[in-house]
């Protein structure tokens, strides 16, 4: 071009563009992804001009707002057009000469970075404008701006200037026209062009024309009003971003201005992959800004206990040449998750206080996972207290209930609130742990997944109750069985305090190896012995788990020892301290016996080999 001027980019400038055109070649596509985010602000801009402005004062006020993409296999040329606010010559100097990012330095020093550890990271920087430089040999710029002055075409093969003139005859707004580079043909390609756009820029605000035809259907639901949108609509946006079949089982429309703008859309889908064997899912929401994807599968928008939620959030506060390594640091990004974090366990609460079967479904397919959460996020705790849910003595059958309502139940003078870890119902309710609550008409929380007493511990308390595991050896239900107590003695139903310390004494001894200590029960019914813990911190739940996870890394698996309590007024019990006095060995077998069997109602493992031949030692002097 004969009237052209060249200009030096400035040195930041040439330092990305060294970086862009040297180590950026891994993730190649998101050149589009910017390109396009360009075109739409100038639209938008466009836009906003035209809502305040004169229509006189327009220029090419006529022209419709899209933006066209055109491909030429033969020439390598990709071509993006949009009609938005166009740049006057200067402004092409400026803005296509310059690093606009605020902290440009620390930028390209992380830019660097990345570049020089992972290229494979780099492509997650949004390097704006400059990316066009990933695919292209040269690019070539053709503004006209709004307010119609003479348009102008910038040129540069982004080594170390550009080249500006004018280029008369121009429509309002930019066309860059970038000539590929030896191994980017593809980029003129219709169906890799077209798979770049529905990844990134499904839900640009403006038709996107590829060759003359949109390609981005889907609007973007969550920035339009709750109450103008129908249920087919969310649905069909939930198949789109969810890539599913089936309907989602919640979905939570979200939107606010302060303290942050945020337009969010989540989704609770129907089947829970993991615990159908697919593995541990990843992330399923989005982040977007101003409809422009900025993390896929977003690691750090939600924690990882949410894992399971598909979905999209939008929060024009966060920038779009953001980092995936920024974002997990980035104060914004964690406060946002917060805010969306406890918006969801809310609806939850409400959802279930609405429809507490169609929760309970929920539950049974999720709840797994707001366990996790429990567990490893002490920051809602309060908020998950509500949510969880669990068999008790005095639930339905497979019908679960919360802790609001076990407190509702419970008589004004309970402290704590009971719970008990077993394999199943019908085992706990045959087992020892449960007989003084059933008698006493206090309620127990049945926790049958290994990891529910680890939940309960984490909880630690709901509305001021502690939650307490009915095999703590401290455990006193406040025993008002006494008189009945002497009256069994004196019937000879029960071994009397003289007979019943010889027997604990005897116990201590034969025992000694295995358990820490033996007493004499206050809260077993019918059962002859149980087994509880010394140790407040631990139920024999936890113990197991955790001993089962140190023999996986081929660590000892031993458990600490517990303590044995006896039912001095089980019948067996009394005929052992006889036993004792008649045939001393024979009664050390029993009680071994009766030792085992208590660690088999606690959950806890015996030795089998030593417990069968026992077994029948004692079934022969039976059957004898
Ligand atoms: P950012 O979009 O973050 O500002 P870019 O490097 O992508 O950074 O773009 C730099 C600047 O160039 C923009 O801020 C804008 O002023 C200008 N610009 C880029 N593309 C266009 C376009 N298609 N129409 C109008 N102005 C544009
Ligand atoms: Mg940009």
């Amino acid at each position: 071009m004969s009237n052209a001027i060249t200009h030096e980019f400035q040195a930041e400038t040439k330092k990305l563009l060294d970086i862009v055109i040297n180590s950026l070649y891994t993730e190649r596509d998101v050149f589009i992804r910017e390109l396009i985010s360009n075109a739409a602000d100038a639209l938008e801009k466009y836009r906003h001009e035209s809502l305040t402005k004169d229509q006189e004062d327009l220029f090419d006020s006529h022209v419709p707002l899209e933006i066209s993409i055109d491909l030429d296999e033969e020439k390598k040329e990709l071509t993006i057009t949009d009609t938005g606010i166009g740049m006057s010559g200067d402004e092409l100097i400026a803005d296509l000469g310059t690093i606009a990012h605020s902290g440009s330095d620390s930028f390209l020093a992380e830019l660097a970075e990345a570049a020089r550890k992972d290229v494979s990271l780099i492509g997650q920087f949004g390097v704006g404008f400059y990316s066009a430089f990933m695919a292209g040999a040269k690019v070539r710029v053709q503004s006209r701006s709004w307010d119609g002055s003479e348009g102008h075409e910038w040129v540069s093969d982004g080594t170390g200037s550009f080249a500006i003139s004018e280029c008369p005859g121009l429509h309002r707004g930019t066309k860059i026209i970038i000539s590929l580079k030896e191994g980017c043909e593809d980029y003129a390609k219709k169906w890799k062009v077209e798979s770049i756009i529905k990844q990134y820029s499904s839900f640009v605000p403006f038709p996107i024309k590829l060759e003359g035809e949109t390609v981005n259907t889907v609007q973007a639901l969550w920035t339009r009003n709750k109450a103008e949108i129908k249920d087919e609509e969310y649905l069909e946006f939930y198949k789109f971003i969810a890539n599913a079949v089936d309907e989602p089982t919640y979905q939570l429309h979200f939107s606010t201005d302060a303290p942050l703008a945020i337009n969010s859309l989540l989704f609770v889908p129907k089947e829970n992959l993991e615990i159908m064997g697919f593995g541990r899912v990843s992330p399923g929401v989005n982040l977007y800004c101003q409809r422009i994807l900025i993390d896929q599968h977003s690691e750090s928008i939600l924690p990882e206990w949410l894992r399971f939620l598909k979905g999209v959030v939008d929060s024009e506060d966060l920038p779009l040449n953001i980092s995936r390594q920024a974002l997990q640091d980035n104060a914004l990004v964690a406060k946002i998750r917060r805010v969306i974090t406890k918006k969801f366990l809310k609806f939850l609460a409400e959802e279930a206080k609405k429809d507490e079967a169609a929760y309970l479904k929920f539950w049974d397919t999720f709840g797994i996972y707001l366990k996790e959460g429990v567990a490893s996020d002490f920051e809602y705790r309060a908020e998950l207290g509500k949510l969880v849910r669990f068999e008790s003595s005095k639930s339905k059958e497979s019908t679960p209930i919360g802790l609001d309502e076990y407190l509702l139940r419970m008589s004004p003078d309970q402290e704590n609130i009971y719970y008990i870890n077993g394999p199943s119902r019908e085992a706990l309710e045959a087992g020892p742990y449960v007989e003084m609550f059933k008698k006493k008409d206090i309620e127990i929380l049945y926790t049958t997944e290994p990891i529910d007493d680890f939940v309960l511990s984490h909880l630690a308390e709901y509305e001021g109750k502690k939650f307490v595991s009915a095999d703590r050896a401290d455990l006193s239900l406040d025993d008002n069985s006494d008189a009945q107590e002497k009256e069994k003695e004196e019937q000879g139903q029960a071994l009397d305090e003289k007979r019943s310390e010889k027997l604990i004494n005897w116990l201590k001894k034969t025992l000694n190896d295995k358990v820490a200590d033996v007493s004499k029960s206050s809260r077993l019914v019918d059962s002859p012995a149980m087994i509880v813990n010394p140790d407040s911190f631990m139920t024999s739940s936890m113990e197991r788990v955790m001993a089962a996870g140190r023999m996986e890394k081929g660590m000892a698996g031993e458990i600490s020892k517990k303590n044995l309590e006896i039912n001095t007024g089980n019948s067996l019990i009394c005929r052992l301290a006889e036993l004792v006095d008649s045939d001393e060995s024979f009664a050390a077998e029993v009680a071994l016996q009766i030792y085992d069997n208590a660690m088999i109602q606690a959950g806890l493992t015996v030795d089998p080999l030593e417990m069968v031949e026992r077994n029948y030692r004692i079934l022969h002097k039976a059957v004898d």
